[in-house]
């Protein structure tokens, strides 16, 4: 084993390198960005584990309490961290840091018994050791763990990376339990000089795979946003013309899928009685009762100015035109402006896709379907036929119900 040999005063030069490097530089990107929760400590952290090991390159010319104790208590510190900020990160409990907070008081008395009370090397390379697997095999959890939506490949980079180390430790500390005494730690074994390289591999690693994770969600951040409407931060049409096709596709032969659409009544006079301000709380208002009153898998998208467009999955025409109904009384019972006590309506259309119907056309029979309901009086619900080419016979709801079907 000791044929290939590794230096480690000059791997110990590369890890504080490269820890300060990625340390500054992520402080720096931190200053740039909007604040990222765990990235400040994260920076902090890897400053910790770049500060250690050069204390710890000391040796021989400070006193041990410095570069024996107090070195590898900042490396430990400096992992400790890394954990922290990650729960904070990846939205974990912090509660998987309680333990091995509690723990660096008790390493820090057994480094300093085992420097200047009954000096061991090999019994102070077991203590970090124990110490450097418990909170990697932890940081390891926590990444997996972590609620956070993050990209999956660069979540499993950063966990394999610390449970390959945490392993690594686990090995080092049973070959060093039955191993020789070392005198001096600088030439010690290959076990002892792979650390140092792992190590190393280690900062690289979940440096680049944290930097990965950022960047998948500014991404998404970006997508985001460019599927929302600004005002009722609802998905906009550019969303629905996305995700309508892809829905249709899903869900037909298998399932019904129907859609609502919502035009505010008199919307117009709203705007000019009480300006655009009050207009555009009147948009976002309604924007809510929809969300707040409609199922989880079902989605509202701002399709025009005052139309909202609400796609229902697994919804056959009678659950739709039912959950229409409950939204036409929401809505009508909100007063518009405290006050002043001007009722607010709006009204619907429903249509549920036919075999080998496109978007475009159940859109269409949804929106003829709504301006029925305007033709009828508005605050009103109706539901197109299912026969794309029947699109003149309507089921109309509320009080016009029976005078429209006279009319017809
Ligand atoms: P109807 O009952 O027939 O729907 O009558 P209406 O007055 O609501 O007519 P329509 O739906 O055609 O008018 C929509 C109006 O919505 C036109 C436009 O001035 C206004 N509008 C569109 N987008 C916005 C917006 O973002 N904010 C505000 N305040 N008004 C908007
Ligand atoms: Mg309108």
């Amino acid at each position: 084993m000791d044929s290939f040999s590794l230096d480690i005063r000059t791997l110990n030069f590369i890890i504080i390198l490269f820890s300060c490097i990625y340390s500054i530089g992520l402080l720096c990107y931190q200053r740039s960005q909007k604040e990222i929760p765990g990235l400040q400590l994260f920076a902090l952290s890897l400053l910790f584990i770049g500060i250690g090991p050069f204390f710890l390159g000391m040796r021989g010319t400070t006193p041990d309490w410095f570069s024996i104790v107090l070195a590898n208590t900042i490396i430990m510190f400096g992992f400790q961290l890394v954990l922290h900020s990650l729960c904070i990160f990846r939205n974990c409990s912090l509660r998987y840091t309680y333990f091995t907070y509690t723990c660096i008081p008790i390493t820090l008395s057994l480094f300093y018994y085992f420097t200047h009370v009954s000096p061991s090397i090999k019994a102070r390379i077991i203590v970090i050791s124990v110490f450097l697997a418990i909170t990697t095999l932890l940081s390891a959890f926590t990444t997996l763990k972590g609620r956070h939506k993050d990209l999956k490949i660069a979540i499993w980079m950063m966990s394999t990376s610390f449970f390959l180390y945490g392993s690594f430790m686990t090995l080092r500390v049973a070959w060093t339990l039955y191993s020789e005494e070392l005198h001096n730690f600088m030439y010690a074994e290959l076990i002892h000089q792979l650390t140092f390289l792992f190590s190393i591999i280690l900062v690289v690693a979940i440096s680049f795979s944290m930097l990965w994770m950022i960047n998948a969600r500014l991404v998404n951040s970006i997508y985001d946003l460019s599927r929302r409407d600004p005002l009722t931060q609802l998905y906009n049409r550019y969303a629905l013309e996305r995700k309508l096709p892809d829905l249709i596709n899903e869900i037909n032969k298998v399932h019904p899928l129907s859609i609502i659409m919502v035009d505010i009544d008199n919307f117009k006079s709203i705007n000019d009685l009480h300006g655009h301000l009050t207009g555009d709380e009147v948009i976002k208002r309604i924007a809510q009762i929809i969300t707040a009153h409609t199922r989880n898998t079902d989605s509202a998208y701002r399709f025009g100015g005052d139309e909202i467009l609400i796609t229902l999955p697994k919804t056959d025409i009678n659950l739709a035109r039912a959950i229409a109904e409950s939204l036409r009384k929401k809505i009508s019972a909100y007063t518009l402006i405290e006050g002043n006590n001007l009722p607010m309506t709006s009204s619907f259309g429903v249509a549920s896709l036919s075999e080998g119907e496109d978007w475009e056309h159940l859109v269409s029979r949804a929106d003829q379907a709504l301006y029925q309901a305007k033709q009828m009086g508005r605050n009103t619900v109706v539901t197109c036929s299912e026969n794309p080419t029947l699109s003149a016979i309507y089921h109309a709801s509320h009080h016009q119900h029976k005078a429209y079907e006279e009319a017809l």
